[in-house]
């Protein structure tokens, strides 16, 4: 396939989430059983980077061990694609604007080459096949697609206030899926249909690098090697440089909470690693010029460990850190959130309805909506890790009964049965 670059994350077994629910377990080895040796092409835009590649390195695996023959294509596109894509995910998140039809036709003329050819490799394929097409920037490979075969399309993004024209755009696209998956009940247009419509919610794996358990020592160890005091208050928030996750309302909830608490350190990690958000750099470089003068305002935009590594690094942070932030505007849903909840952190989010489903303010977390409440939470949390640790063991709880990847699966493998 020469418009797809084809991944295969390593292997992991199913069998390991038995212990986090015995019926959600069952009930996913019976419907894989039923499904066993189906054809799975989970198509997206980009092999690293972001909620989705994070999402998609557990999910093929998983399925793989449960039987199905689950397949990863991330589509090859120039810059210039993703800059178009990122304006329409920036526009379905709220932003005003609109496409120009040349920015229309580059994109549907991108993805035509692509588009043939998996047509064409899955009507040379025996036996029932599902495409799960992943958000917005491979939508309309949807047209290329042998009627034969059923698609998905799961939206990760946040559609409460997405603007009408981009919507509209893509809605003849929508209305030919099967099935499409949206990560909150509002995130569904209106006039999409309602009994095709699934709301299923991301998850993670517990026991990645990112999310296992680390000993004291190695959190020392990374925080020591980029020079984070962890002697001094650490506030840390994990996100790609995009304007939605308000790094800018981050450094001002961090400059406010200073006042309070001088010696303060924050940590912004958002390594631009994701192919398909191109806008990343700009910010990171504003940011960069704007605060290099503060040696307590860590601004991370490069990976400079390996894959294993790096995702130590981001488990060591999201553990070691005093306070979690997570100040997005839009969120489809946050996987940051839910991976430092798993580590018994009780984050601040911002009040975007993705965050809203992950944290109950006030009871495993806070929800804020302006950079001085940010910052009266970190000053809060910072000086009562008592109150920080009992939240966190209630939001750690959430996530074992929800945002698990046993449960992610069951949604899957039962949408799976419904269309096959
Ligand atoms: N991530 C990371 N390093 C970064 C930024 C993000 O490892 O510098 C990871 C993060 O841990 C999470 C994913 O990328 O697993 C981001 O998913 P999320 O849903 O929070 O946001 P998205 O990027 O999909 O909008």
């Amino acid at each position: 396939m020469n418009n797809f670059l084809s991944l295969n994350p390593d292997g992991q077994s199913f069998g390991a989430y038995a212990k986090f629910g015995r019926q959600i377990y069952r009930r996913c080895t019976l419907n894989a059983k039923r499904l066993r040796g189906l054809k799975v092409i989970h198509v997206n835009s980009t092999g690293n980077g972001g909620g989705v590649a994070e999402l998609l390195k557990n999910q093929i695996p998983l399925e793989r061990d449960l039987g199905l023959k689950s397949r990863w294509l991330a589509i090859r596109e120039p810059s210039r694609f993703f800059f178009v894509t990122k304006k329409i995910h920036n526009l379905l998140q709220g932003q005003r604007g609109f496409l120009s039809e040349p920015e229309k036709n580059y994109f549907l003329n991108r993805l035509r080459g692509p588009g043939q050819e998996l047509g064409k490799y899955l009507s040379s394929q025996k036996g029932k096949a599902v495409v799960v097409l992943h958000d917005p920037q491979v939508l309309p490979l949807i047209e290329f697609l042998p009627a034969s075969i059923s698609v998905i399309v799961r939206l990760h993004i946040d559609l409460t206030t997405a603007n009408k024209s981009a919507l509209k755009f893509l809605r003849p696209f929508l209305d030919k899926a099967q099935r499409v998956i949206v990560s909150h009940p509002a995130y569904r247009p209106r006039w999409l249909n309602k009994s095709t419509t699934v709301v299923s919610y991301p998850a993670i794996n517990p026991f990645s690098e990112k999310n296992r358990d680390l000993s004291q020592a190695v959190i020392t160890k990374y925080f020591r090697r980029f020079g984070i005091d962890l002697a001094r208050p650490v506030m840390a928030q994990v996100s790609r440089f995009d304007p939605w996750k308000d790094p800018t309302g981050v450094i001002e909830a961090y400059y406010l909470a200073k006042k309070q608490l001088p010696k303060l350190q924050l940590v912004l990690e958002g390594v631009m690693e994701a192919k398909d958000d191109p806008q990343a750099l700009g910010v990171y470089r504003e940011l960069s010029m704007e605060y290099q003068n503060d040696p307590d305002l860590f601004l991370r935009g490069s990976k400079t460990l390996t894959d294993r590594d790096y995702q130590r690094w981001v488990n060591a942070l999201q553990r070691g850190a005093d306070v979690v932030v997570q100040k997005s505007l839009r969120e489809g849903f946050g996987l940051t959130v839910t991976e430092a909840q798993w580590k018994g952190r009780a984050v601040i989010g911002g009040a975007a309805t993705g965050i809203r489903q992950q944290i109950k303010n006030g009871q495993n977390g806070f929800i804020v909506d302006s950079a001085a409440q940010c910052a009266k939470r970190v000053v809060q949390l910072v000086k009562k890790p008592r109150l920080e640790q009992k939240l966190g063991r209630l939001g750690r709880r959430a996530v074992k009964q929800k945002f698990l990847f046993n449960r992610l699966l069951l949604d899957y493998l039962e949408i799976y049965r419904a269309l096959v």
